[in-house]
């Protein structure tokens, strides 16, 4: 009997759960505060991430600083606003209402200049196209290339000539209909962020295909996409097709990452295995993401897949560790080696599996790192 209650008891003590009930949890734990350390809300679980086989990210606002600066205003020859600084009041008073950071920036100009606005009426916002509104009894259109074929309105070879131009040179155009005639256009710059293109470099050496989807035209996606080092673009591309995007890449087969910045991004990110939203401070939609960046830093991008491949890794180190050293110690506590004298006692199995719990959480800690 006294043999018997020394084996149960060893047994019992080496392969108490304790180190089995921690190693994972722990890890988890570890990764969410090491996330939110480096400014990352871990809302999913992150192991999709170590997965990713393509990453689309955002033009404006993730590639991009989003904040636009008004660069020039041009009247087109068929305009019937008589300066620019009239086009910028109409235009600013469209705007008034909406969200974009292109209405910001139009506003923002309209400030610096200190011109008067009229009230906008019968507001209207069509997202990923731009906005109309009646300003002075005119009914005044402001958006992108989308906006005129919608309103079907007459372009010059000039206005096209220019915009293409403005494009190529990274500018955002943004046209101004008043009562559908085409009276000029508003060109908009921003800025490439900083580690844009390192992080770029680093997701695709981790062989990740990286491209960037954007609804602004062509040739301000091609002129960002060759600054940052992306191939493959998606231009002129409406909110909804975000998410065609992103689901005819899934049907492919892929893994596909998502990174976002707006409210029009939301179900895209929603639909995307890993869709991260990026800057917390802007209205991006925060429910529809697994993860969030709250720092609008690209780098942090690459260094969140890290964090996701680390954080498996480590829980399958973990696991193993665990199962092998149960497993070599029931054998043990069970008295396999008891023909040549050894046997485990309950303190030494007592001890063990707390070595063992020390372990497990001395590994998980190096994810901190
Ligand atoms: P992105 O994918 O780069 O974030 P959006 O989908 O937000 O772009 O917008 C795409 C395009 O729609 C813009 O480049 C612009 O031409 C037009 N647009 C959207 N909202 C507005 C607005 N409020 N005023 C003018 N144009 C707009
Ligand atoms: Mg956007």
């Amino acid at each position: 009997i006294g043999f018997v209650i020394e084996r149960v008891s060893a047994i019992l003590l080496v392969v108490a759960p304790t180190t089995m009930a921690i190693s994972i949890p722990l890890i988890g734990l570890w990764t969410t505060s090491t996330a939110a350390k480096g400014g990352l809300l871990v809302r999913q679980n992150l192991d999709a991430a170590t997965k990713l086989e393509v990453m689309a990210l955002g033009k404006t606002g993730v590639l991009t600083t989003g904040k636009l600066r008004l660069e020039v205003i041009t009247l087109s020859q068929s305009s019937s606003v008589a300066s620019a600084d009239e086009l910028l009041a109409l235009a600013a008073a469209a705007e008034s209402k909406a969200q974009h950071s292109i209405a910001s920036a139009i506003g923002e100009a309209a400030r610096l200049k200190n011109l008067a606005l009229s009230q906008a009426l019968n507001f209207e916002s069509i997202s990923g196209v731009g906005v109309t509104a009646l300003v002075d009894g005119r009914r005044v259109a402001v958006g992108g290339p989308a906006m005129l074929t919608g309103l079907n309105t007459q372009v010059s070879f000039d206005d096209v000539v220019r915009a293409a131009d403005a494009n190529q040179k990274g500018f955002t155009v943004i046209y101004v209909v008043v009562d559908q005639v085409l009276c000029g256009e508003i060109q908009l710059a921003d800025q490439i962020r900083d580690g844009a293109a390192d992080a770029v470099r680093v997701l695709a050496a981790r062989g990740i295909d990286v491209c960037l989807v954007t609804g602004d035209a062509t040739g301000v996606a091609e002129f960002v996409a060759k600054q940052v080092g992306i191939e493959t673009i998606f231009a002129e591309v409406h909110p909804d097709r975000k998410l065609g995007i992103v689901k005819q890449l899934q049907v492919d087969g892929k893994c596909v990452g998502f990174v976002g910045d707006s409210i029009d991004d939301a179900s895209a990110l929603a639909q995307s295995d890993v869709g991260i939203a990026f800057g917390a401070g802007g209205d991006v939609a925060i429910e529809s993401a697994g993860l969030v960046l709250i720092n609008a830093d690209p780098l942090a991008i690459p260094r969140a897949l890290l964090l996701a491949k680390r954080s498996l890794s480590k829980r399958r180190q973990n696991l193993a560790w665990t199962i092998g050293f149960s497993s070599i110690g029931l054998v043990l506590a069970a008295g396999a080696l008891s023909p040549i004298g050894f046997e485990l006692s309950p303190v030494v199995s007592a001890v063990l599996v707390s070595l063992s719990t020390v372990i497990v959480a001395a590994n998980g800690q190096l994810l901190r790192r």
